[in-house]
């Protein structure tokens, strides 16, 4: 089967390493691709937005599967004008990616169906949404409805940071994302990733994860897309994952199968765990990255099976293979990251690095020129590794970090350290 694979992010490098190593991938192609992708699969410039041309695209090379790496070409409905096609997508249609797409349309979803979630209240007017904010008070939190690439959540800790937050999304401060809002209770706890394969019907966990948003060590500084992540997320107790499986995504699937809008696709649910177990922060409908960089390293099990029975409806009783040992992803960044940065700086040693035992490095942001690597964005490189502890995993992807050559980026040394402070509590 031929298989084209949306996108051009460290997600999709690590996607398309998974998909080459099948049995049953004989073209892979992506679009756009990046200088990483292009060593697993033939990077073609395709405008994603365009589904026209890919849909003709798609007829030219006789793909049998489109797997969509980001949300917004899920959102914008590429899955639906696949479909509409004849082609098969491996993603969400556009009614069912409103799970992502808006984060009132999950709030009422989660409130119709006593889904443990913030408790919260929509705004298309300031006025309103201040009002609220003064009767609930602070610690708050402010989102924009639509998607905002990470910008339209603000956790404001006093009424004036809340306040602020308001009119930067009313203001127009993310666009068309910030029309309307979300106000929603503060929750505490610790977070985690958790991620299940659904057909419609049927869901299929797959693993945990917890990632490090913050730029600097110690989770100071600004957010970012993602620092590093690691796999499992060991707060994600056998009993979790089930009440997780129970509470939160098994009524989300009938829900939406029930509105008419059968969710198949990667469901990526974003949780807090406190003493009254998980409650459900956001929903976004693919793979997180980096998270999607630490799942591939412990997918034992094909990869294009899976993906076809989620688009085929065939994930019941459907079983998935996983490496016991945990895996640990170190993202380099350019310098000024998640601030303004420069392009184009040659990277080196990545061969080098790639030697160290039990790492892949997957590019996130790279493009050759004269047989060189340079940075092509804020985030560049996934140094990845899997280890018998997470311990192991963190010491292999900083060894293959030290090899690598390039001055102008940089990387957080302690990605991963509360999940190895209780290895080491725990002996
Ligand atoms: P989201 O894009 O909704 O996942 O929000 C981004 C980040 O903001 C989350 O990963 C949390 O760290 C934080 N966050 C979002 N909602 C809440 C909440 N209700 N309480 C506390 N932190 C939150």
């Amino acid at each position: 089967m031929n298989i084209l694979l949306l996108g051009s992010g460290g997600r999709e490098h690590a996607l398309a390493w998974k998909i080459a190593a099948s049995p049953l991938a004989d073209r892979l192609y992506c679009a756009p691709g990046n200088a990483g992708i292009a060593q697993d699969a033939e990077c073609v410039a395709l405008d994603v937005a365009d589904h026209a041309a890919v849909i003709a695209f798609c007829r030219a090379k006789a793909i049998g599967l489109v797997v969509v790496g980001p949300e917004a070409p899920l959102v914008a409905g590429i899955v639906d004008s696949l479909a509409a096609a004849g082609i098969k997508a491996f993603g969400p249609t556009a009614a069912a990616a409103r799970l992502e797409g808006s984060k009132g349309f999950t709030k009422d979803l989660c409130r119709a169906n006593r889904i443990p979630t913030a408790a919260y209240e929509r705004f298309t007017d300031a006025a309103a949404a201040k009002a609220y904010v003064q009767q609930k008070g602070a610690p708050i939190v402010v989102k924009a409805d639509g998607l905002a690439a990470g910008k339209g959540v603000v956790v404001a800790m006093t009424l004036a940071e809340a306040e602020a937050a308001v009119d930067m999304i009313f203001g127009g401060g993310v666009g068309a994302a910030g029309a309307e809002l979300v106000v929603e209770e503060f929750l505490s706890g610790e977070e985690a990733s958790f991620f299940v394969l659904c057909d419609g019907d049927n869901a299929v966990p797959l693993a945990t994860a917890q990632d490090h948003k913050r730029a600097f060590d110690g989770d100071e500084g600004p957010n970012t897309g993602g620092m590093g992540a690691y796999s499992p997320a060991p707060v994600m107790t056998e009993a979790l994952i089930r009440r997780t499986m129970d509470e939160i995504v098994r009524p989300t699937l009938s829900a939406m199968k029930a509105m008419g809008c059968p969710y198949r696709g990667v469901l990526y649910a974003g949780l807090m765990i406190d003493a009254e177990g998980p409650k459900l922060i956001e929903y976004n409908v693919r793979f997180g990255d980096p998270e999607c960089q630490v799942l591939v390293l412990r997918l034992m099990s094909d990869i294009v099976p899976a993906l076809l029975a989620a688009c085929d409806g065939m994930l019941k009783s459907f079983d998935l293979r996983w490496f016991a040992d945990p895996a640990l992803t170190v993202v380099m960044a350019s310098k000024g990251y998640p601030g303004s940065y420069r392009k184009g700086t040659p990277i080196e040693g990545l061969t080098e690095a790639a030697a160290v035992e039990g790492v892949e490095i997957f590019h996130a942001g790279t493009r050759a020129a004269d047989g060189k690597i340079l940075a092509d964005g804020g985030r560049v490189l996934n140094v990845s590794a899997r280890g018998k502890s997470v311990a192991e995993a963190q010491a292999r992807a900083y060894a293959a970090v030290d090899r690598i050559r390039w001055p102008e980026g940089f990387c957080r040394r302690d990605i991963g350290y509360r999940a190895i402070a209780r290895e080491r509590g725990q002996g």
